[in-house]
């Protein structure tokens, strides 16, 4: 009888069970691959790794404080008197770069490969006049030291900025402002400076002396010399009192005329305008008094504990409850006193009260405006537009008063302004940098539609035009330039984008191809992925020597990988450079899974496959050897492609077909033909899964890297596989393609005499070397960042050194004659 099928009792009813218990089974298998992957994760996070790895960045690496703009410089000088800074520039002749207190916050201080004079040590104060109120100093002193020395004397700075942490260079540099009424840029309180040319030389430069020098080095961004003394009028230590109203902002101008502006009595006065309508101004102003003193200390102490402010500065940067809270809540309670101070104390804030914790993934930035004082309004209502469209997330605005300026070149004062100070947080990542550049460049642009201009110490995003637009006589400042900096040593990345003597045709190739720039931090975060590679090709030749898979090293391999990712994420951390979350994400989840295979891998070998092996006593079969071929085969195959495109069906197809079934050692050949079957099968979907997420995710891989390098002649043929881009005489913009292909076409390069200027226009590339394990590797141009064990050969070592692209050809060089063998360039 037939039994239906499904019908109790037949055939169909065991069909019926089998299904019912399908997902028992499947449930099973989900549950022994989570136990794995629980186990796999507790490795990755709490057994393996190096946790105790340090690392300082060398101080070749100059960041500001956003840490946005790490850039290697070639050395640094820390000078003390001016004939240091003479003879650093007589005794050298390429780029210079000017740091002072570094709070410039888009790569003014710095120029990949300069000499950098870091101007921090430059501190003395050189003579105080205290009867007609005026001090000399050394340009690198902060304005706190200045206080320090001059408050007991019942004496005050004339001109600053709100915080007292920026040196006297800086600020005179950028022609600085604070919230003083009746005063306007830096420059106003300046009798003289002294400056040091391109060329050694030693000039003063006052109103009425060298007059273009002092006009054109006040608000010249360190582009026409550095600036080593300055003489600057003091004024009198007063006892202030705070006052503050609250007022609807169409009501602020009017307000301002009439109680401030003509205010004799008044010394500092800003208005914060509130997010997220900018339409409530907190006005406040402090007067002078008579009235004894409520806070005692004449000045803000250096190195105060701030813990509680950077955290309310996160809450308000963070969230709109934060922003709601402080105009409703925080401040009201903030301003419910009027304090009376010393006038020191409120010019000594420390920018220690805003620095957050870590800046690793987000930062804070100021970007400025100014406006003429009749168009103020109108640019409220143009920048609450501009805000709104773009969600930007700000966090306060405060606006100051400015006198005009008395005529440098790159005024930003032209006539009476009102500057708007907005202060900001931003995500590090390049989407995040990008929407705070399309806010700031219509900012600019509202700006100068107005007669107005901006403030370019900030993120520099601004296109020459535009910056021409805020500072017409612009072209007299690059003739000066031209005159006294002939070479154009002074350098940084402001005068990159606005200086026309910086815009060399191979530039305008670089900055137009989409392609050419990539994160230099990833130099060293590849280095992981790539041990993934390399440690295949280790256990391809041990299978290749012979070597018994029970014995290789799976659980060593699994904690290198921890360790070298451990030590790659602390560099990239402690270098300042965004956190590339995407990434970090990616080398997690590719060392968890990795592990979880080892895991799986190691245990098995160790066990049942020591078994089987020894059931062949111990020698290989056809199916050993065609095992090691295939792991060779994907050794090879990921140098240069992304693991997941490499065919392992094939080679499970050539397990069943290429080696007989039967024969010697048969327990040992069906062992491993089930194993590398299960092996490879269970990675074939498995590369398909990630293959298609990583398409979706990030579309095609761009597969060629840019760089730029220097021919030996001009007739040089360029090796195989490099592609011309661009040639000006020697200097060439060459391609080739990424990964593997590239550490070749390097050393190709660099045998057929060519030098490197940047690669993908970073000037710091990580290089691993493997030689012999006692045999320290000591090279000019290149500094060991640490070793890696090779984990199937004692007497070996992998070094890896981060090296100056400059001298990569002279590092390729020496390898060789080191004993060292070049295991890879990790591009970026
Ligand atoms: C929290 C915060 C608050 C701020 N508030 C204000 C404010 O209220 N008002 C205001 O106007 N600005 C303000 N700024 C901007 C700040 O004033 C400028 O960035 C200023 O340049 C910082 O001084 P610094 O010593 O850090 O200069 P750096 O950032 O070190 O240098 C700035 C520029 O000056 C050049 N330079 C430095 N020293 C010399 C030298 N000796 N000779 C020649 N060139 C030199 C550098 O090459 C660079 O181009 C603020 C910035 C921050 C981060």
């Amino acid at each position: 009888m037939r039994l239906p099928v499904g019908a109790p009792g037949g055939k169909g009813r065991s069909v019926a069970r089998t299904l019912l218990r399908l997902p028992l089974r499947l449930a099973r298998y989900l549950l022994v691959f989570l136990v794995v992957l629980a186990i796999a994760t507790t490795i990755a996070v709490w057994v393996s790794g190096d946790d105790e790895f340090t690392y300082s960045p060398p101080d070749t690496l100059v960041n500001d404080v956003t840490l946005m703009n790490p850039t290697y410089v070639s050395r640094v000088i820390q000078p003390t008197t001016v004939e240091e800074v003479v003879a650093a520039l007589q005794s050298t002749t390429g780029p210079v770069s000017i740091g002072g207190g570094r709070y410039s916050q888009g790569g003014q201080i710095s120029w990949p490969g300069s000499l950098h004079l870091d101007m921090r040590r430059f501190d003395k104060v050189l003579a105080l006049d205290e009867a007609r109120k005026r001090i000399t100093v050394q340009a690198g002193i902060t304005w706190h030291r200045i206080q320090e020395q001059i408050a007991p004397r019942g004496l005050a700075i004339r001109i600053m900025q709100t915080y007292s942490n920026f040196t006297v260079g800086g600020s005179l540099s950028v022609n600085v402002h604070g919230r003083y009424i009746g005063e306007g840029p830096l420059v106003r309180s300046v009798e003289s400076i002294k400056l040091v040319l391109a060329d050694g030389s030693v000039v003063e430069a006052s109103p009425t002396t060298n007059s273009e020098l002092f006009y054109g080095a006040i608000g010249g961004y360190g582009g026409l010399g550095v600036i080593v003394e300055a003489t600057l009028n003091l004024t009198d230590d007063t006892n202030i009192e705070r006052r503050q109203d609250v007022m609807p902002v169409s009501e602020y101008r009017q307000f301002f005329a009439r109680h401030i502006r003509d205010n004799r009595e008044v010394v500092f006065h800003n208005a914060d305008l509130y997010p997220p309508d900018f339409d409530t101004a907190r006005q406040v102003s402090w007067h002078r008094t008579d009235k004894p003193l409520t806070i005692e200390d004449g000045l803000i102490p250096a190195g105060a504990d701030y813990s509680w402010q950077p955290r309310i500065a996160d809450w308000v940067g963070s969230t709109d409850s934060g922003k709601w809270a402080r105009r409703h809540v925080i401040d009201p309670l903030l301003y419910v006193r009027n304090p009376v101070v010393r006038r020191n104390r409120e010019a000594s804030y420390d920018v220690a009260e805003l620095e957050p914790e870590s800046r690793e993934e987000f930062t804070y930035g100021l970007r400025e405006y100014f406006v003429p004082v009749e168009r103020f309004d109108e640019f409220v209502e143009r920048m609450r537009d501009i805000f709104a469209r773009h969600d930007a997330n700000v966090m306060n605005v405060s606006v100051r008063h400015a006198l005009p300026d008395p005529g440098t070149l790159l005024a930003w004062a032209r006539n009476e302004v009102f500057a708007f100070v907005v202060y900001y947080r931003q995500g590090r990542t390049p989407e995040e940098v990008a929407t705070v550049r399309d806010w700031s460049l219509e900012m600019i642009d509202a700006a100068t539609a107005l007669g107005g201009a901006y403030y370019p110490p900030y993120q520099v995003f601004e296109s020459p035009e535009q910056f021409h637009a805020a500072f017409p006589r612009d072209q007299e400042y690059f003739a000066l330039k031209a005159r006294v900096d002939p070479d154009n040593r002074f350098r940084n990345r402001l005068l990159q984008r606005i200086y026309p003597g910086n815009h060399e045709p191979l530039e305008a190739t670089r900055s137009a191809n989409d392609n050419y720039h990539r994160g230099e931090a990833q130099t060293f975060l590849t280095v992981p992925e790539w041990y993934l590679v390399f440690n295949p090709v280790e256990y391809a030749q041990y299978l290749e020597s012979g070597g018994n898979p029970a014995t290789f090293p799976f659980f060593s391999s699994i904690d290198e990988y921890w360790r070298l990712y451990d030590r790659v994420t602390t560099i990239a951390r402690q270098s300042g450079y965004p956190r590339n979350g995407e990434y970090l994400t990616m080398l997690r989840v590719i060392g968890i899974s990795t592990t979880a295979e080892y895991l799986v891998k190691g245990a098995y070998e160790g066990s049942i496959g020591r078994l089987f092996r020894w059931s062949a006593s111990g020698e290989d079969t056809a199916e050993d050897q065609l095992i090691a071929r295939a792991q060779r085969a994907y050794a090879d195959f990921i140098f240069d492609t992304a693991w997941y495109e490499f065919d392992f069906g094939d080679w499970v197809g050539r397990m069943w077909g290429d080696t007989r079934f039967f024969g010697r050692h048969f327990l040992r050949k069906l062992e491993r033909r089930l194993f590398f079957t299960a092996e490879f099968g269970i990675k074939a979907g498995y590369a398909k899964l990630i293959g298609f997420a990583s398409r979706t995710a990030y579309g095609k891989n761009h597969d060629r890297i840019y760089l730029t390098v220097t021919a030996p002649a001009d007739d040089a043929e360029l090796p195989a596989g490099v592609t011309m881009v661009q040639a000006e005489g020697r200097e060439q913009i060459v391609s080739t393609l990424r990964w593997g292909p590239f550490t070749e076409a390097a050393v190709a390069l660099a045998r057929s005499g060519y030098g490197f200027r940047d690669v993908s226009g970073n000037h710091r590339i990580v290089v691993s070397t493997v030689g012999p394990r006692n045999a320290g590797l000591v090279i000019d141009g290149a500094t060991e960042l640490f070793e890696s064990r090779l984990v199937s050969n004692d007497t070996q070592m992998r070094r890896v050194l981060l090296v100056d692209v400059g001298r990569l050809t002279g590092v390729l060089d020496a390898l060789p004659r080191m004993g060292a063998r070049l295991e890879h360039i990790y591009d970026y």
